[in-house]
């Protein structure tokens, strides 16, 4: 991917010692997701050479319902937040979910991703009778993402079966995750993340690039947070404005700083799993692809039902509309190109199935 080109000793050093796997300081990280535009195509090279000796050249995928678009919450930059009344809510049933996961199954994919707003009418019975019944008729393995909770429920959770949970910091500014999500304490959020690692979930974290009032600092304290939680799977994606939000009309279309901090994230953090989000699909036709070459190993298609997957609307254009059986046809191709195969298995470094 990377071409020959003239590139000044004090860079190629910084970028060697990344992909080496030596630790950088906080004032390295932020030297790495500055280095100019031009050079970003070594980074992105490094970030994939360290990508393919760390967790190989397959691609493993994570089919996710998102189930309830009712938010408790009001996080300014999201759709679903509480206070946006112009969005259709709907929550799927218990056997919708079921049907879903069964769809999932027969794909051939082995994880499922159940994700939510922050909906407290799914007491901590339900979720573990929806776990249970997963477990039992399809024998997945279970990702929850459905935010906050307390640890009698988290611990609830782990004993019903599920196996990973998905809760991204989001920024590591504490200022600007308290303008950002009202009412919500990122110590909170940090505890949240501890006890789900005490319990032995597969935890994953991650943070969204070019929100308003962040900084190349902010960024390097997201990746060094990413680094001391020991997070086994990043989720790191493109802030992207939502007109039914405070948010509305801020720009961002930093494709080559989201890639920049995937690509930093794999090389500080080494055998994390890291999606090639969605949000990077929307922001570029080929943004997954480029991710998935610039240290991304994972991919997750949308099961979520027709009828309930558009009202998902966290931020504006998402791609993936389409089945997800579709969609995976599609990007077979393209990861063919890139020299990439499809592991439709679990895919993990800790996960033994119970
Ligand atoms: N409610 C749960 C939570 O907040 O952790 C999970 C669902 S939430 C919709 C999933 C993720 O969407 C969040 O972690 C956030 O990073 C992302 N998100 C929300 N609004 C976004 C936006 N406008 N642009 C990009 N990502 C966004
Ligand atoms: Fe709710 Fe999560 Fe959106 Fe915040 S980011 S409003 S918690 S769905």
């Amino acid at each position: 991917m990377v071409k020959e080109m003239s590139i000044s000793e004090s860079i190629k050093n910084l970028i060697g010692k990344a992909q080496d796997g030596h630790d950088l300081s906080r004032k390295e990280i932020v030297q790495l997701l500055s280095i100019p535009a031009k050079y970003s195509p070594v980074i992105f090279d490094a970030a994939d050479k360290v990508r393919k000796e760390q967790m190989g050249d397959e691609i493993f995928l994570r089919g996710i319902i998102e189930f309830s678009n009712h938010c408790d919450r009001n996080c300014l930059y999201c759709g679903l937040r509480k206070d946006n009344t112009k969005l259709s809510r709907y929550r799927m049933t218990e056997d919708e979910i079921i049907a879903t996961t069964h769809e999932i199954k027969k794909s051939g994919v082995s994880t499922v991703v159940l994700q939510s707003s922050e909906d407290s009418f799914y007491k901590a019975d339900t979720v573990c009778r929806l776990i249970k019944r997963i477990r039992k008729e399809t024998d997945l393995i279970i990702t929850l993402s459905i935010g906050e909770r307390d640890l009698n429920d988290y611990k609830a959770f782990q004993q019903a079966g599920a196996n990973r949970y998905l809760l991204k910091h989001e920024t590591a500014s504490l200022d600007l995750y308290k303008y950002l999500r009202p009412g919500c304490n990122w110590d909170n959020r940090l505890q949240c993340l501890r006890w789900l690692k005490e319990l032995g979930f597969e935890t994953g974290t991650g943070n969204m690039v070019g929100l308003p009032g962040q900084t190349t600092e902010i960024l390097a304290d997201d990746l060094l947070v990413m680094k001391f939680l020991d997070a086994d799977m990043l989720g790191i994606g493109p802030f992207i404005a939502h007109s039914d939000t405070p948010l509305a009309g801020i720009d961002n279309d930093d494709l080559d700083l989201t890639l920049r901090v995937i690509a930093a994230a794999r090389l500080i953090t080494r055998d994390t799993n890291i999606p090639a989000t969605t949000a990077l699909a929307t922001l570029h036709p080929k943004g997954r692809l480029y991710a998935l070459q610039a240290g991304a190993n994972v991919v997750m298609p949308d099961f979520t039902p027709e009828i309930y997957k558009n009202r998902y609307d966290i931020y504006p254009g998402r791609k993936d509309v389409g089945s997800a059986l579709e969609i995976l046809r599609e990007l077979e191709n393209d990861f063919y190109s890139i020299g990439r195969t499809i592991n439709y298995s679990v895919g993990n470094r800790h996960i033994k199935r119970k």
